[in-house]
């Protein structure tokens, strides 16, 4: 999609400070971070809103809830698995859909938040 900032993102059109990339998608820190971690997870096809999606993009919006947890942890703000498995705080993820969800990059994606609070912006 012309004019897409996550589009551009994949396409490596624009920089962003990647943390995982792999066929389907790629996640990044947020520009503007509201916590001490703070990740974008984004498909690499341009889907608007989490409202536009159908059966079709069920795995891939479980492999992006799924690959959360494993960035957390990655990034210091993991949380324990119950295995024993070492992590620390957890953190929020968050799928903002809509004017009234407070989305403003209209290109699917899931926010990662943790990290000690307080944290400077609440969401
Ligand atoms: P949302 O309000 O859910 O649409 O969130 C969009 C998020 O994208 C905001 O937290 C922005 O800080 C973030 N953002 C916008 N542009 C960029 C960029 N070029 N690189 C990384 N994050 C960005
Ligand atoms: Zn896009």
């Amino acid at each position: 999609m012309d004019n897409c900032i996550f589009c551009k993102i994949a396409n490596k059109t624009i920089p962003a400070k990647l943390i995982h990339e792999d066929a389907e998608l790629m996640a990044f820190h947020d520009i503007n971070p509201a916590a001490p971690v703070h990740l974008l997870i984004v498909p690499k096809q341009h889907i608007g809103t989490l409202a536009e999606c159908a059966d079709e993009h069920a795995a891939m919006l479980g492999r992006m809830l799924l690959l959360a947890p494993k960035l957390a942890q990655e990034q210091g703000c993991g949380y324990e698995a119950g295995d024993g498995t070492a992590g620390t705080g957890g953190f929020k993820t968050l799928v903002n859909t809509g004017p009234d969800g407070g989305q403003e990059v209209y290109h699917l994606h899931m926010h990662v938040i943790g990290g000690p609070r307080p944290w400077a912006g609440q969401r």
